[in-house]
């Protein structure tokens, strides 16, 4: 009987805690929304707060198995008391709000795999200018007369083999909802 008593206290206690941490970012998506009610709309996208407030939500997914995302909860709450001072001036709060989001982002995607859209296509283009640069100047070496050419199509060739592995990769994301 007494057993059956503490098991019940026992679920009763973690359901209680599960329910409240759900509550938390379900309770500052609410109070971030009610802090910007009158912010314009170029604000909101200029700060990210759309991703802000998804990766609230995500903080609160992995703070049970993640210690990062534990912390981010204490720093988050304390940030988000502020916003709209963040958001409205610049200074000393917005500062500490855009290393925030910064720092939450970097998290998100180098410890749960969340990437912004296009990332990859970005990144790979960025390689592929570089190599494609070096093909280029292998081509030149080969048909000095032609150079200009020659470069066209070292680029060219870098930028759609990037293009194509980047996109893929990209889609690749979206299709498994990775996206931050
Ligand atoms: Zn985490």
């Amino acid at each position: 009987m007494a057993e059956r008593f503490f098991m019940h206290a026992a679920f009763g206690t973690f359901a209680a805690n599960y329910r409240s941490m759900e509550k938390w970012a379900e309770k500052l998506t609410l109070e971030i929304d009610q802090k910007l009610e009158k912010s314009r709309v170029q604000d909101l996208r200029f700060f990210r707060i759309d991703e802000f407030k998804r990766n609230v939500e995500r903080v609160e997914k992995f703070s049970s198995s993640c210690a990062d995302c534990k912390r981010f909860k204490t720093e988050i709450s304390e940030s988000v008391q502020n916003i709209n001072e963040a958001i409205k001036t610049p200074g000393r709060e917005r500062r500490g709000y855009d290393r925030l989001i910064n720092r939450l982002s970097k998290h998100i995607r180098k410890e749960h795999g969340f990437y912004p859209p296009f990332y990859f296509s970005y990144v790979y283009a960025l390689f592929g200018i570089i190599g494609g640069a070096l093909l280029g100047y292998l081509l030149v070496l080969v048909k000095p007369e032609l150079r200009i050419e020659m470069f066209s199509i070292g680029i060219s060739v870098g930028l759609i083999i990037s293009y194509i592995l980047g996109s893929t990769k990209d889609k690749k994301i979206r299709l498994q909802k990775k996206l931050m």
